[in-house]
């Protein structure tokens, strides 16, 4: 939240009367729904585990969303063999 109120900060009048419009219009938080949701349905630019950069198009490209709903990370991959590295390397850090 400090975060939020540092970027808030630098608004200047007239931004800040168009956010507060926004807010409550609800346009903000439809706003923000839609970026979540790309987050979630997008593949990241670099696989997590070789760093090499994925082609957008490629068949071969995995992501994983986990965490709890308010804490999500992902994770995306350049094929199965990162993906398979990824999950073994998870299993070992939580012991299981
Ligand atoms: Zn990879």
């Amino acid at each position: 939240m400090q975060d939020m109120k540092r970027l808030i900060e630098k608004l200047g009048y007239e931004d800040l009367m168009r956010m507060k419009k926004e807010l409550e219009e609800g346009e903000l938080k439809k706003f923000i729904e839609q970026k979540l949701r790309h987050f979630e349905t997008t593949h990241e630019k670099t696989c997590s585990v070789c760093y090499n950069l994925l082609e957008p198009y490629s068949m071969h490209n995995y992501s994983l969303v986990f965490g709890p709903d308010d804490f999500k990370k992902k994770a995306s991959f350049c094929g199965l063999d990162c993906l398979q590295y990824f999950l073994e390397n998870l299993k070992v850090g939580r012991g299981d």
